[in-house]
């Protein structure tokens, strides 16, 4: 049995305490914050369930690294497998979005991209896929990365996107949890009590204590000794409470993504069902979710929930969240709704800790010392990253 110590109660510090104490390690998280579940978890707002980060979906649904951790650790929680997985709105027509829905051209450069990569390894940007490409896959393409990764075609390479479009058609599309991103939170916190362990709020861990590159416990008020330690909160931060310069310089190149999220009320639903709905044509809103047609509960009373999503692209956030709106005021013309929060997230509360295809791993310099959560995904989108790294770690602990 191991002595574990989490720094962090985000899904990933928590997924991995539940893995951890379901295999009889005894198991303590931290977190600074009030709450746990981080970016994660949900923020009732006027009988709405908002949230703190994420658009309570869970990229692969029930089929992916996520839905899969959570069944292995006895979780109960709700998803439900979105129907359709996804829709494209183009030209005031409502577009599949399978590989055979794409213009012949587009899958043509797709496929010589693929063989190019897999004979002689070339491996550019996708802003170089772009050019001469129809405008729908083009738009569709940069609306995609919005929505689901907060980032556009130059800041992610083939190979990578290859990898995630890969696990989208092996685990299929999203789901959204019943009762929101808390409810997995929730869920997560019972298994791990069960298993005694702590979950430790307003706990800041202020530094890890190390010998010979040995990690030996961390520092509260006090010091703590562990045999293991996951820090949830990326290498930038963990080389910084660890006081290690070099550590620090690499970490510090780690570039986050960031982005907008508006929560919109209506009185009738308009996208009407559990799947995404991107938006290629619109300014910076690359796709909305419609929570309330999966679980009604995160509305009050016959309301619906409408989360919008864009990445931010230039260093004026007004500017952004004024072309969001505007966005909006085209996409709901004929509706009636209210946007009743607006959420920025970049820098120490981003979308994603490091730019997706940018991850360096869970490793550190340190024996004993690893990094979970969205600052050492694997290659898969967003919590299922997460999920997917953590299970790359635990076979490596074994
Ligand atoms: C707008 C937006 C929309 C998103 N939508 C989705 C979505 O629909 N689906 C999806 O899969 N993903 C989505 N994501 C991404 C997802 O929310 C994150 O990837 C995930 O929540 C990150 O979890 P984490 O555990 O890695 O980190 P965090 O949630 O950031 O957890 C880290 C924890 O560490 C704590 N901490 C920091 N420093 C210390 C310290 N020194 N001592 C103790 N504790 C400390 C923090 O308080 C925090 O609770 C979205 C993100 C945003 C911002």
């Amino acid at each position: 049995m191991m002595k574990v110590a989490i720094i962090g109660a985000g899904l990933g510090g928590l997924l991995s305490a539940a893995i951890l104490s379901e295999e009889g390690n005894s198991v303590d998280i931290y977190d600074r914050l009030p709450f746990s579940g981080g970016r994660f978890t949900n923020i009732p707002y006027k009988g709405f369930q908002l949230s703190t980060g994420a658009l309570h979906m869970i990229p692969h649904g029930n089929r992916g690294p996520l839905g899969k951790i959570l069944k292995q650790v006895g979780s109960k929680v709700e998803i439900e497998d979105s129907k359709p997985e996804g829709l494209a709105l183009w030209e005031g027509e409502l577009k599949t979005v399978r590989r055979k829905d794409f213009p012949r051209g587009s899958r043509n450069k797709m496929i010589k991209w693929y063989l190019l990569h897999k004979i002689f390894r070339r491996d550019r940007t996708l802003d170089k896929f772009e050019e001469g490409i129809d405008t729908f896959t083009a738009n569709f393409l940069r609306s995609f990365l919005g929505w689901s990764l907060s980032i556009t075609p130059s800041d992610i390479k083939f190979s990578k996107f290859l990898s995630i479009v890969k696990n989208v058609e092996k685990f299929g599309g999203p789901g959204i949890p019943i009762g929101g991103c808390k409810a997995i939170i929730d869920s997560l916190t019972e298994i791990i009590k069960s298993n005694d362990g702590t979950v430790n709020l307003r706990k800041k861990v202020e530094g890890i204590f190390f010998s010979n590159d040995i990690v030996e416990g961390i520092k509260l008020k006090e010091k703590l000794k562990y045999d293991l330690i996951l820090s949830n909160i990326g290498h930038d931060l963990t080389a910084r409470i660890l006081g290690d310069e070099e550590y620090i310089r690499r970490a510090s190149k780690l570039q986050p993504s960031s982005g907008v999220k508006f929560s919109i009320a209506l009185e009738e639903p308009f996208i009407g069902n559990t799947g995404v709905l991107f938006t290629p044509e619109l300014k910076r809103i690359s796709g909305l979710n419609e929570v309330t047609n999966a679980d009604p509960n995160l509305a009050p009373g016959g309301k619906h929930l409408l989360m919008a999503h864009q990445a931010v692209l230039t260093s004026n956030l007004k500017y952004e969240i004024n072309l969001g709106l505007s966005d909006l005021k085209e996409l709901l013309k004929n509706y009636k709704y209210e946007v009743i929060a607006i959420q920025s997230y970049s820098n120490g509360w981003p979308v994603n800790r490091i730019k997706a295809g940018n991850d360096i791993g869970y490793r550190t310099p340190y024996k004993n010392l690893y990094i979970v959560g969205d600052g050492a995904k694997g290659d898969c989108i967003e919590v299922d990253g997460i999920a997917a790294g953590i299970r790359n770690l635990m076979r490596d602990l074994v």
